[in-house]
């Protein structure tokens, strides 16, 4: 195998996928490295889902500059990738004096970034908009422009249209080292060596561990941790538009999303994290995101299937000592997006602790992150096959009943209904598994198709979606994980019985 490349992207995350995709623009051999077996399994799975407006960030930075292109563009990238994207709007409440005048700071921020339609709503308003709200509310402030997003749609379909468009996806990879070889740079995995003109780190929660494998120290991540909640589809009929809490006294507020499934997605809390991979719920978490739900909104059932938690990268400078080498931090972590690299190593472009709004972001900051490190391969010209579109997936739920008896008709396998709760057929996992890169794991089908997302999670359809998984592998059902290796469900007996 010929393993020398133009471009290696390190990270098969939103970011990752998105910088990927920007890089086979152009006349470019690319490769994604991704260590776990499938894309989106790290902090690109778990978040809040929102498409943020721009009006919470700092004017003047890149951040809110991005922000604010991103929201007006994600229509039509939802478009052009075949993705579900819900333009719910957004209500930020506030219930007393400080909520009040943050409100006011924010719309004027808002208006600084060049965000359009924000108002602020007496509680008359606020109600009449989101009856589910506590009658307590005192003032919201209105953003129509603020939507929600499958945000493994958008990480697969970004994947599926980079691998489309050439890139040669790494899976199952891990980074090891990196080294400068002349003006390359060679890509150390558990699967051997790679060589390129330029890298693009897009490690996410480990993005400042791989950029030490080159370089000193220059920012560094301290993880935190956040629960959330996913309601019913019962709950989503109550909630129209995403809630942010403004909260009276310090510390943080709630969220509240309706998701494009028709669920309520609730959180995050804040908490400490033991270390990069603590990505367990805690008791307190959960207790706080149930005592604001019933402040901030008494009228949403709570009716929880699921809880998880998520894993911040908060970004902090790395300030190293000449004499001695240690490395402190600084006291206040970075607000801002950094995409950096430094001079020494041009070709090491990094995105290191790219929290909210970085899947808002992703595509624009994959594009910035491939034009940094293209200027730095000499502007290579651009690719004329490369098609921006990708052909979404079969779904049956939602379907005029014409169009799924045609298609039963002629593929009997989209009239097999596997998950009950959310209508996903046999027809819809096969797909699954078969497209690039396809499912490989009973969470590949979950993210992949909503099989195992619904009220029952998974208790009825499990065995069924192990079989047609191992079917279309052709490999023992034994041999299928949950997610991670290891996470085996069944085990093969000594007499071949499962
Ligand atoms: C709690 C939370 C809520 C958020 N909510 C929102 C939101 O509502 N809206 C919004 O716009 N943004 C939100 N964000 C931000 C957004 O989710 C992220 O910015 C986005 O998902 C980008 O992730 P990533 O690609 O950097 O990282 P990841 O998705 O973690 O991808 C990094 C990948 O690198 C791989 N990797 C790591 N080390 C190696 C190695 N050595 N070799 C090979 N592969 C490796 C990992 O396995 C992983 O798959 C939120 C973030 C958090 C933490």
């Amino acid at each position: 195998m010929d393993r020398t490349y133009d471009a290696v992207v390190i990270g098969g995350g939103l970011l990752g996928c998105f910088a990927a995709r920007a890089l086979c623009r152009r006349k470019l051999r690319v490769a994604l490295v991704e260590q776990r077996e499938d894309v989106c399994t790290g902090i690109s799975r778990a978040n809040t889902a929102i498409v943020y407006a721009g009006y919470d960030t700092k004017p003047g930075t890149l951040k809110s500059r991005l922000t604010v292109q991103a929201n007006r563009e994600f229509d039509g990238l939802c478009r052009e990738l075949g993705v579900r994207f819900r333009r719910c709007g957004s209500l930020m409440v506030a219930f007393g004096p400080r909520g009040r005048a943050s409100l006011r700071r924010k719309l004027e921020q808002g208006a600084a970034n060049g965000v359009e339609g924000l108002r602020l709503l007496d509680r008359a308003e606020a109600l009449a908009l989101e009856p589910a709200l506590s009658p307590a509310v005192e003032a919201a402030l209105w953003c129509p422009g603020v939507g929600t997003v499958d945000p493994w749609e958008l990480c697969l379909a970004a994947a599926e249209n980079a691998a489309a468009n050439g890139a040669e996806l790494l899976l199952s990879t891990r980074v090891t080292g990196l080294r400068a070889e002349g003006d390359r740079y060679v890509v150390e995995t558990d699967r051997g060596d790679l060589s390129c003109r330029g890298v693009v780190n897009c490690a996410g929660i480990r993005a400042d561990q791989v950029a030490e494998l080159l370089h000193r120290p220059t920012i560094r991540i301290v993880p935190t941790k956040g629960d959330y909640f996913v309601l019913d589809t019962g709950a989503g009929e109550h909630l129209r538009h995403v809630i942010f809490h403004e909260p009276e006294e310090k510390g943080k507020g709630l969220t509240l999303v309706p998701t494009v499934d028709g669920n309520v997605l609730l959180g995050p809390s804040e908490e400490g994290a033991e270390d990069r991979e603590d990505t367990a719920s805690s008791e307190e978490g959960l207790a706080f995101l149930r005592r604001l739900a019933g402040e901030v909104a008494p009228g949403l059932p709570l009716e929880v299937i699921r809880s998880f938690a998520a894993i911040r990268p908060n970004p902090y400078e790395a300030l190293v000592d000449g004499e001695t080498g240690a490395v402190t931090l600084s006291q206040k972590s970075i607000g801002e997006f950094m995409v950096t690299r430094l001079e020494e190593y041009p070709g090491l472009v990094s995105m290191i602790g790219i929290k909210t709004p970085g899947l808002t972001c992703a595509k624009l900051l994959g594009e910035h992150a491939a034009w940094l490190l293209s200027r730095q391969l000499g502007d290579p010209p651009a690719n004329p096959d490369f098609c921006p579109e990708r052909r979404a997936p079969v779904r049956v739920a939602g379907l005029p009943e014409d169009e799924l008896a045609a298609l039963v008709a002629r593929d009997p396998a989209y009239g097999r209904v596997v998950c009950r709760c959310r209508m996903v057929t046999e027809g819809e996992i096969r797909d699954a598994v078969r497209r690039t890169p396809g499912a490989v794991t009973l969470d590949g089908v979950k993210y992949r198709t909503g099989a195992g997302m619904g009220r029952c999670q998974g208790g009825v359809c499990t065995e069924r979606v192990l079989e047609i998984l191992a079917r279309e592998r052709g490999v023992s059902p034994a041999e299928i994980a949950k997610g991670r290796p290891g996470s085996w469900l069944v085990k093969e007996g000594g007499d071949g019985q499962i």
